[in-house]
């Protein structure tokens, strides 16, 4: 930049001095010239003046031309006028151009040897004044003076020539002086009028030069970092892709994206937000090479490109030694940040050979590593751009449903072993695509997660399915399955207290299913939370119980009414038989010691029911027993028949295993 500038900066200089050099040379020939016929029209003037004074003067000037004594006025006049300083000899000769007598400051005599003067005779022929300028020292005489030959004319005729000699080295300083001193002060003022004008115009192409520098730097540069911003990454990847073919290698485009940055920007503030970008920008630059590009193109989004990649194991090494060179904390004013990032990587030629398809694969693959778990590294593949359409589709369906009321409960009962009575239902949320196709829970749930619109989805399913079931008979309860994000917000209790208050449902009619993933992530709040919820008279039930890696070990810290052991076990109970009995009937006695209820899930044979006689399960809830339906069914047809119509298998199995048991 400043280098750009010195050029400028020199040329404006260079153009300054050539034009003060410029005139200086017009002003010095021009003084010249001009003081050279200033002093002769001086001359000439001061010489006319002689001439005429003497013509006026002396009387006899033609008798003194024709070689006779000059009277005693005229020697009076001669001797006044000898100690003039402008005029230091004057000559009068005669009209043929002889001398004939001298005036000198010293002497006033008729020469002795008269000499002819060319001028004379010339100045005499021609009728006017002759002057000649000598210039250089001769013994005697001045520096410089001019000799002045001017006819004296007395009645009409010239009758002798005066020869003034004129001393001009005064009068000629004078000139030059004041000639010189008008020229610099002009010479100034041009200057002046040059160099003011000059000046500003340098500052402002000074101005403009660095404000087009700056322009051009943020057109190419994010401000925050000074990395490549998204339009230099475009062209950079677009000449890297150009010489492919050439080279025969690969370029490797890394996508990293910071996780949980607004946590960051949430707890440390903004400025320590900017501090980690910044840091991480110089961490990835120190760590590139020259011909790879560092670009920040969004919030914490950065991107790196690889040149010359030959195996795609070069790419994946590269991608961990970004991780482990960005990784390490980094300290804003005393305050650790840890910086975690997610990689996604895609390869030029293989999965794409335009910038916007590089780094669309790229983001994909980032996309997934997020998905799959923070802090991962991925490479693109095809199936990714495919799951990607179909996430986009799901989001836009549960978003629509959120806003046109589009999600519908489904209730399936739960029995009680014993008596065979139905006790209640459990609401599962229902959704259904543009197309009418059914979408499985099991992936709008965390999708809705993900979204971070489950709370809105929650807070429906809870208002809906308490409005609902405070139309059944009184000893029928609901449950209610809640995610572990509806615990994020810190609202799940009044969302809960809202949905009892709305519809006037009694609390111990509300049974609430969470799982264990719940309880693994912050567990100390959560279990208030829960206790606080129980204390209202909800109940709190271990759902998917004997799936997770710690389920036992959460059932002496939280007193819960209530287990669902997962319907995995039914599912394999044909296939592990004995075991899968051992396990169930444990868990069902374990819950018997604790004082909570067992529920076991997913019954869809008569086997199963036979054994869960057998077992001494408290509750029921599977196919075999009734499918979900709609709050409508469960109105007009089931609940006035649900004991009555327990399936008639069941009901001889159910004998059969009571009466074989005694
Ligand atoms: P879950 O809470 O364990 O619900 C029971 C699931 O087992 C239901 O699946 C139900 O249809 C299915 N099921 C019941 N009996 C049988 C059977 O005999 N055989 C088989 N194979 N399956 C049976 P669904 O409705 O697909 O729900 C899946 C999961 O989605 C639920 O598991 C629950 O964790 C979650 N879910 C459903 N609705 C909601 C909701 O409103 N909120 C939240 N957070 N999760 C929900
Ligand atoms: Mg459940
Ligand atoms: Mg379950």
């Amino acid at each position: 930049m400043s280098f750009l500038s010195d050029i400028s900066f020199r040329r404006a200089v260079a153009l300054f001095v050539l034009t003060i050099a410029l005139l200086a040379a017009g002003t010095w020939t021009i003084v010249r010239t001009t003081t050279d016929y200033l002093i002769n029209e001086y001359v000439q003037n001061i010489a006319h003046h002689w001439a005429q004074l003497v013509a006026e003067n002396v009387n006899d000037l033609g008798q003194i031309a024709a070689g006779e004594q000059p009277s005693s006025a005229s020697l009076m006049f001669f001797r006044a006028t000898r100690k003039s300083n402008t005029v230091f000899r004057y000559i009068i000769f005669n009209r043929y151009g002889y001398s004939q007598l001298t005036v000198e400051p010293d002497k006033i005599a008729p020469v002795e040897l008269s000499e002819f003067s060319a001028e004379a005779a010339r100045a005499i022929a021609q009728g006017k004044a002759v002057v000649d300028i000598k210039r250089g020292a001769r013994s005697g005489l001045p520096e410089r003076y001019a000799e002045a030959y001017v006819p004296a004319v007395v009645n009409g005729k010239a009758v002798a020539v005066v020869g003034a000699y004129v001393n001009q080295a005064q009068a000629a300083q004078v000139i030059v002086n004041v000639s010189w001193a008008s020229a610099i002060a002009l010479c100034l003022l041009t200057g002046l009028a040059f160099a003011v004008p000059a000046v500003a115009w340098y500052l402002r192409t000074r101005e403009k030069q660095q404000a087009d520098r700056r322009i051009r730097f943020l057109a190419h540069h994010d401000v925050l970092t000074g990395l490549a911003n998204r339009a230099q990454l475009i062209e950079r990847l677009q000449n890297a892709v150009a010489v492919l073919p050439s080279t025969g290698t690969m370029i490797a485009v890394h996508f990293i994206d910071l996780d949980h940055f607004k946590q960051v920007n949430d707890t440390h503030g903004h400025d320590a937000g900017d501090f980690l970008l910044t840091t991480i920008g110089q961490r990835l630059k120190a760590m590139s090479r020259l011909e790879d590009t560092v670009a920040r193109i969004g919030g914490d989004e950065f991107v790196v490109v690889q040149t010359a990649v030959v195996e795609q194991s070069q790419a994946e090494n590269f991608a961990r030694r970004i991780v482990e060179v960005v990784s390490p904390p980094t300290y804003f004013k005393e305050q650790e940040i840890l910086p975690r990032m997610s990689v996604g990587i895609a390869l030029a030629p293989k999965d794409g050979l335009t910038p916007e398809r590089l780094l669309k694969s790229a983001d994909l693959a980032l996309y997934n590593a997020k998905v799959t778990g923070r802090g991962a590294i991925r490479f693109f593949s095809p199936e990714m751009d495919d799951a990607l359409q179909a996430r986009i589709r799901l989001e836009r369906i549960i978003r629509h449903a959120i806003a046109n009321d589009g999600f519908t409960l489904h209730y399936q009962p739960v029995f009680e072993m014993n008596g065979k009575k139905l006790i209640g239902f459990e609401a599962l949320a229902r959704l259904s695509g543009p197309d009418g196709e059914d979408i499985p829970p099991a992936t709008f749930i965390p999708m809705a997660e993900e979204m971070r619109v489950i709370d809105k989805v929650g807070q429906w399913v809870l208002n809906e399915a308490c409005r609902t079931a405070k139309s059944w008979p009184t000893h029928l309860t609901v449950a209610v399955n809640l995610s572990p994000a509806q615990f994020e917000s810190g609202r799940i209790e009044e969302i809960v207290a809202g949905a009892l208050g709305l519809s006037g449902l009694e609390p111990h009619r509300l049974e609430l299913e969470i799982t264990e993933s719940l309880l693994l992530r912050n567990s100390e709040a959560t279990l208030a939370a829960l206790q606080r919820m129980k204390d209202t008279g909800v109940s709190i039930v271990m759902d998917d119980f004997g799936t997770g890696y710690s389920s036992l070990s959460y059932l002496w810290k939280f007193p819960f009414d209530k287990i669902k052991i997962d319907r995995s076990f039914m599912e394999s109970f044909e296939r592990s038989g004995h075991d899968v009995e051992t396990v169930v009937k444990t868990i069902i006695a374990l819950g018997r010691q604790m004082n909570m209820r067992v529920t076991v899930e997913g019954v869809e044979t008569a086997e199963q029911v036979d054994f869960l006689y057998d077992a001494e399960a408290d509750q029921v809830q599977g196919f075999f027993f009734g499918r979900p339906v709609s709050a409508t069914e469960v109105n007009a047809n089931l609940l006035k028949d649900f004991v009555a119509n327990l399936p008639a298998e069941a009901e001889g199995k159910a004998n059969r295993a009571k009466t074989a048991l005694g």
